[in-house]
């Protein structure tokens, strides 16, 4: 049998093959690029335009765009719509790259069976009015599995160990992927690829 190429610890190992079933659902290639809008519909997730979205006031809109931009990334609706689907909305001032990795999070919550444990509002306090968009929260594991998961499925560790070695610096990754180079960074690091991605530069 083929031995799977896997992140060295256990932990990893578990993340990384839900990550797989997840690409592996989505019909993506080893080194392909998945695209997280696509897979969103079979966890019934409607991305929905920020501006878009009712009930908030000019002032709300203004802080979450303004001065609490860097605090909020997106996240689900806590009310299902009569149909079952629940409504996303990304932060759309982070970009593309990491409205990817949000909504992906998003999706892992959905297909990991996570269930939330308590009503939160997008923003801090004060910055959203009442009837304001609320979010669902997860506990700490949950949300720390479904970044994971979401973040292997964007930059799947068979693809990545592969770039490292080849020598490819983050940025390009991430271009390839299309998430940030944070993201990428973070794939190298928590997969122990750290110092073979340094080796690799400084012989570049
Ligand atoms: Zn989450």
């Amino acid at each position: 049998m083929n031995n799977l190429l896997l992140p060295p610890t256990e932990k990893r190992k578990q993340y990384e093959l839900h990550a797989l079933g997840l690409r592996d659902f989505a019909g993506v290639r080893e080194f392909e690029a998945l695209d997280p809008f696509a897979l969103a519909e079979f966890a019934k997730l409607m991305v929905v335009d920020f501006d878009q979205v009712e009930g908030l006031s000019p002032e709300s809109r203004r802080q979450l765009l303004g001065p609490a931009v860097a605090e909020w990334s997106g996240g689900a609706c806590s009310r299902p719509l009569p149909n079952g689907w629940r409504i996303v909305i990304l932060n759309p001032a982070h970009g593309t790259h990491r409205n990817r990795a949000t909504l992906m999070e998003e999706i892992s919550h959905v297909f990991l069976g996570h269930q939330p444990n308590r009503l939160a509002v997008i923003g801090r306090d004060r910055t959203v009015g009442e009837g304001a968009a609320l979010a669902r929260d997860y506990n700490r594991a949950d949300e720390e599995a479904a970044y994971a998961v979401g973040a292997a499925a964007l930059v799947p560790y068979c693809a990545l160990r592969r770039m490292v070695f080849d020598a490819r610096t983050a940025s390009k990754i991430a271009r390839h992927f299309r998430v940030s180079q944070q993201l990428v960074e973070y794939r190298i690091k928590v997969t122990h690829l750290w110092a073979d991605y340094k080796r690799a530069s400084a012989a570049r």
